[in-house]
């Protein structure tokens, strides 16, 4: 596992000082004069991965650094084969302990984040914005994977897991406004910067983890086997996701809810190593059950999606009739702040949406003096959400960058579009999972597994 406290790095033999990283981090965890090397200080980083996303200074296969690129490439967790170029700021990998432990003969189960599958085409040639999932499931599979499933699927459930706690938030007068937690960064800032409003946090935890948490209960029970047999490896978008997964918290009975994070970009690493022609491959389904999703699942990946998914569930849920329009166009957007009402029945409430960590600070002092009138939040640290993660393919030129984003985005609505289902509590396997294992959302069942706490983090 990663050292949480060293996830992402600055090489000084590298960095040029150009200071674009300091540009893009939205707390100010980015030190060093003009010129001469910067460096990380960990402790405020919150692992988020735009530094990663945005440096310029590197080395190429042809460059004879001071430290050997071999050292380098392990050093990152890379394979000896790769050649693209080093990059000075860099997150550490876990792609060379995923391909060893498929080697042993643990039962290995794999999910793929909404974002993955719309930008990890672009690292073999495809256009931005590719739409792949039947790719990536084929080519997860013949890496080695024994089960392929989809955080997807527990997207739907933390739908319905969500949209339940905020209802009973709102019948109960508790704490409110709530925010959703699904962006570990999102999460890490708060226990950093606002613990003291911590209980404004949806006890959710993220899709990963619910995930994971369902991979060593339900899955296993559903292969006949061991809690321990269960190797447990999720595809994100996202450097934070690897700081999730190692939290204390998440776990059960001794057992990590998730074993090892790798990013789309380490995915493609470990296709390349296998011999894999991804552009060829067959298009291949997930495996059921918790690979099933619904268009709600997968928009997850962009700003606004969390949201739009809750709520196309909230007002059936509550007001027992089909949302007058799937595509609520009004949670939808880019980088900033954004508000919306929603009427259910004769409620109106007022929801917003934030992408970009550097935009919450003013709507939680508001929160912090009483004065916010809003009653629901989604935060997500990246500028256009996980389709934007730090984890993802990089964007060389900052000056395509939005257009590449788009592509992406454009894609996770069409891929909702195209779906027969699109409101995660239709989802049939999420609720023969709730019939069969779960019982009720924030039942005792659903409460050990798929919620959690919070701590306050000194900096
Ligand atoms: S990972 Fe994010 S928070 Fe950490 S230094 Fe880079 S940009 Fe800043
Ligand atoms: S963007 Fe890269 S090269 Fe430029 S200062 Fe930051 S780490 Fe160094």
């Amino acid at each position: 596992m990663t050292k949480v406290r060293e996830l992402i790095k600055i090489d000084p033999e590298l960095c040029t000082g150009c200071e674009r990283c300091k540009d893009v981090c939205p707390v100010n965890a980015i030190f060093g004069k003009k010129g001469e090397p910067h460096r990380v200080e960990s402790s405020r980083c919150v692992f988020c991965g735009q530094c990663v996303q945005t440096c310029s200074g590197y080395s190429s296969v042809l460059d004879e650094p001071e430290t050997p690129r071999a050292d380098k490439l392990r050093e990152r967790g890379m394979f000896e084969s790769t050649t693209e170029p080093l990059f000075a700021a860099y997150c550490a990998g876990d792609a060379l302990e995923v391909a060893a432990a498929l080697k042993t003969d643990k039962f290995s189960m794999v999910q793929c984040a909404p974002s993955v599958r719309v930008a990890i085409g672009e690292d073999f040639g495809m256009p931005a914005g590719s739409l792949t999932p039947g790719k990536m499931a084929a080519a997860l599979r013949r890496i080695g994977f024994s089960r392929v499933y989809d955080t997807n699927f527990a997207a739907d459930l933390t739908i319905m897991e969500e949209g339940h706690e905020l209802l009973a938030r709102i019948s109960t007068d508790a704490t409110l406004p709530m925010f959703t937690s699904c962006c570990p960064a999102w999460v890490r800032f708060m226990e950093q910067h606002y613990s003291d409003l911590l209980p404004h946090l949806s006890s959710c935890k993220s899709p990963q983890q619910m995930s994971g948490a369902l991979f060593k209960t339900y899955g296993a029970d559903i292969d006949g086997k061991a809690r321990e047999e269960i190797y447990s490896v999720a595809v994100m978008p996202c450097t934070c996701k690897k700081y999730e997964s190692a939290r204390p918290e998440m776990s059960m009975d001794g057992y990590r809810d998730v074993d090892a994070v790798i990013t789309t970009r380490e995915l493609a690493y470990l296709i390349r190593e296998a011999g894999i022609d991804f552009t060829s491959l067959p298009d291949e389904d997930f495996d059921r059950p918790l690979g099933t999703y619904t268009g709600a699942g997968n928009i997850f990946g962009v700003t606004g999606g969390v949201m739009e998914a809750a709520l196309r569930t909230a007002y059936e849920l509550v007001s027992g009739e089909p949302v007058p329009d799937t595509d609520l166009l009004f949670v939808r957007g880019g980088e900033g702040t954004r508000t919306a009402f929603i009427t259910i029945e004769d409620k109106t409430f007022k929801v917003a949406v934030v992408a970009g960590l550097k935009y919450v600070a003013p709507l939680l002092e508001k929160v912090r003096a009483g004065e916010a009138d809003v009653d629901f939040v989604e935060v997500m640290c990246c500028p256009s959400g996980c389709i934007s993660g730090g984890g993802q393919p990089k964007v060389l030129l900052p000056t395509e960058r939005d257009e590449v984003y788009m592509c992406r985005r454009k894609s996770i609505y069409s891929h909702d579009k195209d779906s027969k289902i699109r409101k995660s509590h239709e989802n049939p396997d999420v609720q023969k999972a709730y019939a069969d294992f779960l019982g009720e959302p924030l039942g005792h069942t659903s409460h050990k597994l798929l919620h959690t706490t919070y701590t306050k983090r000194d900096i």
